[in-house]
């Protein structure tokens, strides 16, 4: 090692799903809505102003904020906006999580989350989830330096029930609980209704999922007003503009076609629940997903060799290694019909065979 490494901030970085860049691929490996965002926005983006092109972005990204907390009937001050769920958890991460005492998150769960504790030097312990991969609300009722956890559990898809959610907050009173609900509009039930009971409470949210837009990294999160203002100043001391002109305008145009965002989650929803059918079919267990994807597994086939098989057939999906427990699982998106059928079409030869 050099001598000047020493003092380098060594990390192990989080590993997104692979981006391939070749057309004709059925891609079910990173969570990626199957349809089009709303009209609206690409129209919306073809006018954009050369002007605000020009300009610095608004710091306060007043109008995205304005538009999300309208659309959730929040005050503005209750809502904190940035680039994509992963930006603001960052955020939260940062702000929120400054204890001694361990934050307590899944040992299964979204693999960011260990990264970003590692990164800010932030003490954690993971709780196991139970034999059903459910998270025990037992477990999070010990001391701790603040909790993480999605809900639905990512990559399971397990939802848990908004009284099991409520549980965890009221007997955490001390610290920041912070719920990622990155896949609540798949069929769950937002915290959102607990905000004004509980100041403790964190919720994040993102339009890469439910809105189609992933690559327009747009997150938020709704906390209290006191609270959100600790995180703007965080942010404000990290970076003023991190939300462009482009995602800012197609933000608020997202949000005002409510229809189509009904639309859109329930085609992925129906998709679902009729995918489940077609995979109890084949032999396959998975747990009962409330996400826009399923966890799956076959007690007669290796999952990763499965899951190389699916790729050489240019379908896309996600195998994780780590941890042990979920080796012989994957974690396939729910598409198109069409694609989810080309999918089925491979795997009743698959398991023919
Ligand atoms: N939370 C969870 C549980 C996720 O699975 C993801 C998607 N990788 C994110 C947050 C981040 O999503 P984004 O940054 O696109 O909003």
């Amino acid at each position: 090692m050099k001598a000047w490494e020493e003092n380098i901030r060594k990390v192990v970085p989080y590993v997104p799903g692979e981006q391939p860049q070749s057309s004709g691929i059925i891609k079910l490996n990173t969570n990626e809505n199957p349809y089009p965002p709303a009209p609206g926005v690409v129209k919306a983006l073809s006018n954009l102003d050369a002007d605000l092109m020009r300009r610095y972005p608004d710091p306060l990204v007043s109008v995205l904020v304005n538009a999300i907390a309208e659309f959730y009937g929040l005050n503005s001050d209750q809502v904190f906006v940035g680039v994509g769920s992963d930006d603001v958890l960052a955020m939260a991460f940062l702000t929120c999580f400054n204890s001694e005492k361990p934050i307590l998150f899944p040992d299964i769960t979204y693999s960011f989350y260990d990264v970003w504790a590692k990164l800010f030097r932030i003490p954690y312990e993971v709780q196991p989830l139970d034999e059903d991969f459910c998270i025990r609300t037992e477990d999070y009722q010990k001391e701790n330096g603040g909790i993480v956890f999605p809900n639905p559990n990512a990559p399971t898809g397990v939802l848990k029930s908004l009284g099991e959610i409520e549980d965890i907050i009221r007997s955490n009173p001390g610290v920041i609980v912070i719920v990622d609900e990155a896949y609540i509009d798949f069929g769950g039930e937002s915290a959102l209704s607990l905000l004004n009971k509980y100041d403790n409470l964190l919720i994040a949210q993102t339009f890469s999922k439910s809105r189609s837009m992933a690559g327009m990294r747009i997150g938020f999160l709704f906390g209290n007003p006191k609270l959100i203002r600790y995180i703007n100043d965080c942010k404000y001391s990290f970076n003023s503009y991190t939300m462009n002109q482009a995602a800012i305008v197609s933000g608020v145009e997202a949000l005002r076609d409510s229809a189509y965002f009904r639309q859109c989650t329930g085609k992925i929803i129906e998709t679902r629940e009729w995918a489940k059918t077609e995979f109890r079919r084949l032999g396959f267990q998975f747990t009962d997903s409330m996400a826009n994807f399923l966890f799956v597994t076959h007690p007669d086939y290796s999952a990763e060799e499965l899951f190389e098989s699916l790729k050489e057939a240019g379908i896309y999906v996600r195998y994780f290694k780590h941890p042990e427990r979920i080796r012989n699982y994957l974690r396939i998106t729910i598409g198109t019909k069409e694609e989810m059928e080309a999918l089925f079409a491979f795997l009743k030869q698959y398991v023919k065979e």
